[in-house]
């Protein structure tokens, strides 16, 4: 199905909940978008050994949340590699108004300041599959993008606000012991992010990853004792990101015990509010 104007998402909820699950079928049924998840972006940040990566690997292995600044830089970095993020466009040269938001003291300058410093920092998977740093037109329904566990506090979402207005906050709601109960099944494809569970999602071959037949992983923060720490983490912050989002209208919240339970309702509000 295709978009009629720009989904600019963000998909709210606690680990575990099945975020990863509902982005993959919302690219599926609307081919236009694309997914940022911000997890697994640091996770490839961790595989290819960058100075972000090494800085933050022990954070993630203690289920603690990763600076501000840091994930911020990430994501930005990855907004500005797909395009994606708001551009003013000047007599002489194009602005990235997210140069302004993540250095406030810096003056205006062609494309990001920070494009160097970055791309020394840390690696994107965009940049990798030979991204460029150009500027669209971000209501264009081809700018439309799903964020996966980002962004997870009240500051992040100003943040972002800054960079690029989400028009969708989406809250998954599903009661803490079914996702311990789940978390316990869960196995991963490291390179794309795949998820599968052995009870409900399972991949056709056990433990390979149906597309490319590679060795399913556990996560590593998947123990239950971790798992505590960022649900305890997430309960924290959510309560502001979400009353963030409530204050500027565009939240929305769906309750359900599954995945399978969710999807329906997603689509539909998917369909009525961008197709
Ligand atoms: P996820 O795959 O979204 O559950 O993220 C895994 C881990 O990455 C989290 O437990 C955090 O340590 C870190 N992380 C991911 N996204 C963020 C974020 N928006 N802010 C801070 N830390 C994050």
């Amino acid at each position: 199905m295709r978009l009629r104007t720009a989904a600019r998402v963000i998909l709210v909820g606690a680990p575990g909940v099945g975020k990863g699950t509902q982005s993959e079928r919302l690219l599926q049924r609307f081919p236009q978008l694309s997914s940022i998840s911000s997890g697994d972006l640091l996770r490839y940040n961790i595989r290819q050994r960058t100075p972000l990566g090494i800085k933050v690997e022990s954070t993630i292995k203690a289920g603690k949340l990763v600076s501000d600044d840091l994930i911020l830089r990430l994501i930005r970095n990855e907004l500005n590699q797909r395009g994606w993020l708001l551009t003013r466009h000047t007599s002489d040269n194009v602005m990235t108004l997210s140069s302004s938001a993540i250095d406030l003291d810096s003056p205006p300058q062609h494309g990001s300041p920070n494009d160097a410093e970055m791309a020394a920092f840390l690696s994107s998977p965009a940049h990798a599959r030979g991204g460029h740093g150009g500027h669209s037109l971000n209501e264009d329904p081809s700018a439309s993008f799903l964020l996966d566990g980002f962004p997870r506090t009240a500051t992040q979402a100003e943040r972002l606000d800054e960079i690029v207005p989400i028009n969708l906050a989406v809250s998954i709601r599903t009661p803490l012991q079914v996702i311990m109960d789940r978390i316990g099944g869960r196995w991963v494809h490291e390179a794309s992010g795949r998820v599968y569970n052995t009870t409900f999602n399972a991949p056709k071959v056990p433990g390979r990853d149906d597309v490319t037949g590679e060795e399913l992983v556990r996560r590593s923060d998947d123990s239950e004792e971790v798992y505590r720490e960022r649900w305890k983490k997430f309960q924290e912050t959510s309560e502001p990101l979400l009353e963030h989002y409530a204050r500027k209208g565009v939240l929305w919240e769906v309750d359900g015990m599954s995945s399978d339970e969710i999807t329906p309702k997603l689509l539909s509000k998917f369909e009525e509010r961008f197709a």
